[in-house]
């Protein structure tokens, strides 16, 4: 498989302290995203469970009532991926600085994505299918291993206590001899992202980590199993929003997303990184789209 690894480039992060569900912060957000997720390659987001296809065994994908759903905690893991990569996260350090909700407060992705006792800010529905075109199910091939989950984290230099890059997989390899058989959906679904209390510069970035950057900032998500064989390809898009300006100290008006709002908090977002970041978010972005271009 053609991994390729992005380094960590963040300093010691900051940590903050913890935003409470009780509250509404004022120059914060709070709402919905509608977002559209559609397949370029099969996803198979595994269920754990096997089905039966005539007289083969395969890996089933999930589902939800009969109904191949797109689970929100893969959606999240896949943003959350990104999101730690660009911000300066306390996943991408030495264990001992790892968040703790009582004794450190939390970095930045734990603050916005949760942590152990804390349910976070941000979190994603499963993605349903649309309805057209709707979502197709269809059995792939793919190679033994099997990685199931978001992209792996790891020591470009081999294994250390210490994460200095996150792995991905690019192109995907050719034909493998040990194969399984998976469930895989094509199509488009459709999700939502609920948040409460973020600002427009959070907001930004998890924007960015869905890969709705402009031109080189791009590039499609990657989840489920199958990875390294190349399933598991999405492009996200947002369809419409609903949002709550807070006022001081209540929730205040409820609108819907102005036209063109989401490219003022990328800016805001933008404005955020440094250069080291900035750069890491290119490369992964260059990666993924290389995965996307190949067959
Ligand atoms: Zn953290």
């Amino acid at each position: 498989m053609t991994a390729f690894f992005v380094h960590n480039p963040s300093g010691p992060e900051t940590k903050h302290s913890v935003v409470g569900h009780g509250v509404f912060l004022p120059d914060c957000l709070s709402g919905v995203l509608d977002l559209a997720f559609d397949t370029v390659s099969p996803v198979h987001p595994g269920a754990g469970a096997f089905a039966l296809k005539g007289r083969d065994v395969l890996r089933a994908a999930a589902r939800r009532a009969g109904v191949p759903i797109l689970p929100g905690t893969s959606i999240k893991g896949a943003v959350r991926t990104v999101f730690e990569l660009i911000t300066a996260s306390c996943v991408l350090s030495d264990r001992k600085a790892r968040c703790d909700l009582k004794k450190t407060g939390l970095c930045a992705a734990c603050g916005l994505f949760g942590a152990l006792g804390y349910a976070g800010r941000l979190g994603f529905s499963d993605g349903v299918p649309c309805d057209p075109p709707g979502v197709s199910v269809s059995t792939e091939r793919v190679g033994v291993p099997y990685p199931p989950g978001g992209a792996r984290r790891g020591s470009a230099e081999g294994q250390s206590s210490i994460v200095t890059a996150y792995k991905f997989y690019g192109r995907p390899d050719a034909d493998r001899e040990d194969v399984i058989l998976v469930e895989a959906y094509r199509g488009s679904f459709r999700g939502k992202a609920r948040f409460r209390n973020v600002t427009s510069a959070e907001l930004g970035l998890v924007l960015f980590a869905l890969g709705l950057g402009d031109g080189e900032f791009a590039f499609p998500l990657v989840l489920g199993g199958g990875r390294p064989a190349g399933l598991g390809t999405l492009r996200c898009r947002v369809m419409q929003g609903m949002l709550l300006e807070h006022a001081k100290g209540h929730i205040g008006r409820r609108r819907p997303l102005r036209p063109a709002e989401e490219l003022d908090w990328m800016r805001s977002g933008s404005s955020s990184l440094d250069d080291a970041k900035r750069d890491a978010l290119l490369d992964l972005a260059r990666g993924l789209r290389e995965r996307e271009a190949s067959p």
